[in-house]
């Protein structure tokens, strides 16, 4: 069993209770890791405390920045074996994985840099006085990362905490945190301090919900679905700990008839396959303008008939779903479209060698969905597009705002004016022209509106979310 990662040591659960690990390709399980409880999250906000009154507290910008970037080399020399890690514990192609271990080296290396150029200011007010701002670290703060991108995920989170100055304790997903574990082993070979970087595993509803409510976690980032956002968000009002929430989305990609067809149908493809369509930021909405909908419609049909789904180690274009539940969920959405008719245009297949018990979802492509049926208003969370046509801009710009979410969204056309008009109109976080980014690279500033979330991770601002800003006023005469 893998334990808990607290103070720079493996720590047994308090419960001595563990939780299977399951490889999704195909549905074994091959490790198992600590179930945590109460006992578990207070000794590591204890430790998270120790540090931040300590060690990791007592290091100047300058310092914390030189030890987060020994930790990005460490992560770079140790890519490899962390996208196996993760390759195997998501279900991912290797591609992907590999991908995701090149990412977290990124986050390390860009919020390392950026540690010590985060800075107050002053400011002009009456006569006699000097008036600055401090950006002080909130202190311990918690991060609940999901399963879909774990090492991605805790780099964005855990990257700019530690660079804000704060300790961290983190609760990964139950279903996969093998790689974080290994993460945090590496930075206490590096030299982080003792306590700087925690990791307490277990399920949500017991330790997730226990870290949030802990008394002495300064603030909170949840990264994860609606429904739990919304458990969390209460659970913290408890001690009136802030909370940043990056939730679902159900992303529109806006086609005109005057796009580059030939850049954007990969583009489309990819960002409802990627990871199988378990991204937040998945494209899984498509909009085009009528003139050109029936010839979208046929090239993406060509291109999905020809995708292919296996194993991790098979590294095709898609790997299994995380869980049978998940598999399930998402077969449930498609017997829903057949239900009320709405058309199959194509299906990518299971490749032979897939090993059976695996969680497997051949990707789907379905036209002319209703705006308010489930499967254009729901995050399906698999390898789902939604396919519906629109008129004008006008129309497309309802379209697109017509959910709940708000995470990304791209607009393709040649047309600048209407580039420009779309994106400020569309109500996301992220907007993409002529490109889907699928949450953009490390230095873009991402987060949702509306039940997509708030707070901003990524890029320098995630820097002011994870600082509380004093304000200091100097009457000197
Ligand atoms: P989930 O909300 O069930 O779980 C996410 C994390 O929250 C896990 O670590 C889980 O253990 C924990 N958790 C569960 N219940 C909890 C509770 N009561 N208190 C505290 N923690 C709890 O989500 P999921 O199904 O595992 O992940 C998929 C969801 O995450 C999707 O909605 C997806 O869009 C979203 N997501 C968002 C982003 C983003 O950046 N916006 C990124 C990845 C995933």
């Amino acid at each position: 069993m893998k334990q808990h990662f607290i103070d720079n040591r493996w720590v047994a659960p308090a419960s001595g209770e563990s939780i299977p690990v399951i490889d999704p390709s195909d549905g074994q399980p091959f490790e198992a890791i600590a179930r945590g409880n109460a006992a578990d999250i207070d000794r590591a906000v204890g430790a998270a405390r120790r540090a931040y009154e300590g060690a990791w507290g007592k290091l100047s910008a300058a310092e914390r920045s030189r030890l987060m970037m020994k930790l990005a080399y460490k992560l770079q020399d140790h890519q490899e074996e962390l996208a196996q890690l993760e390759g195997r514990d998501c279900g991912k192609p290797m591609k992907q994985a590999r991908a995701d271990a090149a990412a977290i080296v990124r986050y390390f290396e860009f919020y390392a840099g950026a540690a010590d150029k985060l800075h107050g200011e002053t400011i002009p007010y009456q006569a006699g006085y000097t008036v600055l701002t401090l950006r002080e670290p909130h202190g311990v703060t918690g991060h609940i990362v999901p399963w879909n991108y774990p090492m991605q995920i805790f780099g964005r989170c855990v990257g700019g905490a530690l660079a804000a100055g704060n300790t961290c304790v983190v609760k990964p997903a139950e279903d996969a945190c093998l790689s974080i574990l290994r993460v945090a082993e590496l930075a206490a070979e590096v030299g982080f301090p003792e306590g700087a970087l925690n990791i307490v595993t277990g399920y949500g509803h017991e330790a997730g919900d226990l870290l949030v409510k802990h008394p002495d976690v300064d603030h909170v980032s949840f990264t994860g679905s609606p429904n739990v956002g919304k458990l969390v968000v209460r659970g913290a009002a408890d001690h009136h700990t802030p909370v940043t929430l990056e939730l679902g989305g159900k992303s529109p990609q806006v086609v005109f008839e005057d796009a580059d067809m030939e850049a954007m149908l990969p583009v489309v493809v990819n960002a409802i396959v990627q990871n199988a369509g378990q991204t937040c930021s998945a494209g899984s909405r498509l909009l085009v303008q009528r003139g050109a909908y029936e010839q979208v419609l046929e090239r993406l049909s060509g291109l999905f008939s020809q995708l292919r789904v296996g194993s991790s180690q098979m590294d095709l274009d898609c790997g299994p779903l995380i869980r049978k539940t998940q598999q399930e969920r998402v077969a449930g959405f498609l017997a829903d479209a057949r239900r009320d008719g709405i058309p199959l245009v194509a299906q990518g297949e299971v490749a032979p060698g897939a090993p059976a018990s695996g969680f497997y979802q051949a990707p789907a492509l379905l036209r002319d969905v209703p705006a308010r049926h489930r499967l254009a208003q729901e995050e399906v969370f698999g390898p789902v597009l939604a396919a519906m046509p629109f008129e004008d801009e006008a129309e497309a710009i309802a379209l697109a705002n017509g959910t709940d979410y708000g995470l990304v969204a791209s607009v393709w056309t040649r047309d600048g004016g209407r580039q420009m008009r779309l994106a400020r109109a569309i109500r996301s976080g992220q907007v993409f022209i002529n490109n889907y980014g699928a949450g953009g690279g490390v230095e873009l500033p991402f987060g949702g509106v509306k039940a997509s979330g708030h707070g901003r991770e990524k890029g320098f601002e995630a820097l002011y979310g994870f600082t509380v800003l004093k304000t200091i006023a100097i009457r000197h005469g």
